[in-house]
């Protein structure tokens, strides 16, 4: 007998798993995240996080908090530029500001915030919500059948071990994924690209700096490449270092870790800042830079979420955001099939939306990294750069849970200008007019959304909450004209849309479909009269 049952289990308790676990505690669905370590990470890690990202935080009522936090470390206009060394010249400017270009597409920004800031915030908010975070608590097996999955889980203070039987679970525990292991999931893809290491020091590098706002400051130069993050004292940050020396399609060049001693650090974190200056290393961290992803996002009642599923090197900040879209289209699909409001076969959606979305993150992430810290290594396998806005908003995805267009082309990505509120894409942002914004209707239940009607609850099927925006350029931005109607899921997601003359009936169809229940397990069309 399991020593203990609750409805999902989350393997790791860093970004993406109380991340899963803040979801499914907002969509009610209480949780365990089993977590080795101590507390949440203790290392910068992740800085970027992008507007979806951002948009999920304020579903469930963190982004002023994370905005707030962020301020206090990052300036608000910082950029990604490249430079010689921080004294030296500049020779390229990525992005001039963090949030130029994206005005009006979303309510929220794009922010720099450090993973193990954020991370107590998204654990607080977990805890808030219901759900429980075991740290210093490893799974250490797990077996499952047709009604559940038993892990075994071993205090690591204590050393005793206990069974705990979920009937999901989600494994967020990381690149080196011991539960895909487990599960006999491969990867694929680019493999390892270097050898990399983390640099956490202190500098005065303000004057240094000059008129530029620190961000993301890449490093070019013969000795090595890699990039700066300053936080906005400009006194304190770290370096990522990718290759050393002047040749970089040498393997040595991408072993920095070889013969590394706090001595070499300090001297490449000199010739990085460009000029000799009071420096205190704090830390050091080795890692691999990687460009893999699993081929399967599910084995039976186990899914893989985050770093589990992706690996990514930093350039371009797609990892940790990639991984809190992959919880976004899980958690509540989980939270709809375990409280019976949806069928089981809805959490085949996960993989196939997913995935796909999942190598193209992961192709582009490779490309930010050929392209800007190893070009001289040329360009075949490197697919050509697509802008990061489509990467963050731009996504569609497809699976039976979708009601595509008849006229889908099978585009993966698109600038967000040319959705239109097609199927299968994030519900666009369009002011109300009341400070809210369209997006603020969405996370919790499906909305259906309609440029006209009389606004009555009872045009939806139960459980869809109905709303009628006349706010302008509403139904250019989801592609309506009158009587068209569109259904959005609680992440946020188009699941179908009739541009025009939608029918209550057909409605309810594409309702029943995106919760993949038979016609005769959906919710009834009430026939009241309309009022
Ligand atoms: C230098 C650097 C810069 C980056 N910059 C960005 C950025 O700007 N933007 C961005 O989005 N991403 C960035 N990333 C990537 C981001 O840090 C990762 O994508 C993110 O941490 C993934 O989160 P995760 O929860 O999936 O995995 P992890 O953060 O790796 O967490 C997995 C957790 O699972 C735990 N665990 C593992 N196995 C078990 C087990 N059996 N039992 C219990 N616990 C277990 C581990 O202890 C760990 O805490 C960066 C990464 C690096 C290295």
């Amino acid at each position: 007998m399991p020593d203990d049952e609750v409805p999902v289990l989350i393997v790791g308790g860093s970004l993406v798993g109380l991340t899963t676990a803040m979801l499914l505690g907002h969509h009610g669905v209480p949780s365990l995240s089993v977590e080795r370590h101590a507390g949440t990470a203790i290392h910068p890690r992740a800085g970027h996080f992008q507007l979806r990202t951002m948009e999920v935080l304020r579903q469930i009522g963190l982004e002023e908090r994370v905005r707030a936090k962020s301020l206090e470390m990052y300036s608000a206009t910082g950029g990604i530029i490249a430079v010689e060394s921080l004294a030296g010249r500049q020779l390229a400017t990525y992005v001039k500001e963090l949030n130029e270009g994206v005005e009006g597409l979303s309510p929220t920004v794009r922010v720099f915030i450090n993973q193990d800031v954020l991370e107590p915030l998204l654990r607080e908010r977990a805890l808030e919500l219901g759900a429980t975070v075991h740290n210093r608590t490893e799974a250490i097996a797990l077996v499952q059948d047709d009604d559940g999955v038993t892990v075994t889980l071993r205090d690591l203070d204590s050393g005793d071990e206990r069974e705990v039987r979920a009937r999901y679970v989600v494994a967020a525990d990381g690149n080196r994924s011991g539960m895909r292991r487990r599960l006999g999931i491969g990867m694929r893809g680019y493999g390892r690209l270097s050898r990399s290491i983390t640099i956490y020091f202190r500098a005065d590098c303000g004057e240094l700096l000059r008129d530029r706002s620190p961000g993301v400051i890449y490093v070019h130069n013969p000795q090595l490449r890699g990039f700066f993050r300053l936080d906005r004292t400009a006194g304190k940050g770290f370096l990522v270092i990718n290759t050393v020396g002047a040749d970089v399609t040498q393997d040595s060049a991408v072993d920095v870790q070889a013969g590394l001693t706090e001595e070499r650090a300090l001297r490449f974190l000199r010739t990085a800042i460009g000029t000799d200056m009071p420096m205190e290393i704090v830390d050091i961290a080795n890692w691999q830079a990687e460009a893999s992803w699993a081929p399967r996002l599910r084995e039976g009642r186990v899914f893989l979420a985050g770093d589990a599923a992706h690996v990514v090197p930093p350039n371009g900040g797609f990892g940790g955001n990639t991984g809190v879209q992959d919880a976004h289209n899980l958690a509540w699909k989980l939270a709809a099939v375990i409280k019976g409001d949806a069928g089981a076969g809805l959490l085949d959606s996960y993989e196939a939306e997913r995935l796909p979305l999942c190598v193209l993150t992961v192709q582009q992430a490779y490309t930010r990294y050929a392209t800007r810290v190893v070009p001289e290594r040329g360009t075949e396998g490197v697919e050509p750069a697509i802008a990061d806005i489509e990467i963050e908003i731009g996504l569609v995805m497809r699976s039976g849970a979708i009601l595509v267009d008849d006229d889908d082309d099978g585009v993966l990505h698109l600038d967000p200008s040319a959705l239109n509120g097609r199927p299968g894409t994030r519900a666009p942002h369009v002011a109300l007019g009341d400070g809210r914004s369209t997006l603020d209707l969405f996370g919790s239940r499906f909305v259906v959304v309609r440029p006209d009607g009389d606004g009555v609850d009872d045009w939806a099927p139960p459980g869809v909450q109905s709303h009628v925006i006349d706010a302008e350029p509403f139904a250019e931005m989801y592609g309506l004209s009158a009587g068209g109607a569109a259904l959005v899921r609680p992440d946020g997601v188009i699941a179908w849309r009739s541009r025009s003359g939608a029918g209550r009936d057909e409605l309810a169809r594409a309702h029943a479909t995106a919760l993949a229940l038979s016609p005769q397990h959906a919710p009834q069309t009430r026939t009241t009269a309309r009022r």
